[in-house]
């Protein structure tokens, strides 16, 4: 085993990243930096961002408030307070520029997994449970 390497795998994630169309690299990277990855999904738990319970948006918007762009063709939207402290559906752009934080309380950040249907990945009430199948 070796020592992990942060400053290598955090230099290589964003080109091996958008290289869809070579999953056998992106993979490759997966096995060689899998410690790193479980350490970084570790610390981003203990920061309270990551792996609350999941759950669909039950009625997402079309659009962001801030700018009106449509967030259909964007990958995530966030449900969140602005640094000014008014509660705000935005995109990611107007998310870095004037949102607060990802976190419960804060900001709730959503996947788009199509058909209009967005999952709550990161920022959820960490006292939360998904409903059992019973
Ligand atoms: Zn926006």
């Amino acid at each position: 085993m070796r020592d992990p390497d942060y400053r290598t795998f955090w230099d290589a994630l964003p080109h091996i990243s958008i290289m869809r169309s070579r999953p056998d690299l992106q993979e490759a990277f997966r096995h060689e930096y899998r410690e790193e990855i479980v350490g970084l999904l570790s610390w981003l738990h203990r920061l309270g961002v990551l792996w609350g319970a999941t759950s669909i948006h039950p009625s997402p918007p079309d659009g962001c408030d801030l700018c009106s762009a449509q967030l259909d063709k964007l990958q995530l939207f966030i449900d969140g307070a602005t640094q000014s402290g008014m509660w705000a559906n935005m995109c990611p752009k107007c998310f870095l520029e004037e949102g607060h934080s990802i976190g419960w309380g804060k900001g709730q950040l959503y996947l788009n997994i199509g058909n209009g249907d967005w999952r709550l990945v990161a920022g959820g009430d960490p006292d939360a449970r998904e409903p059992s199948d019973e």
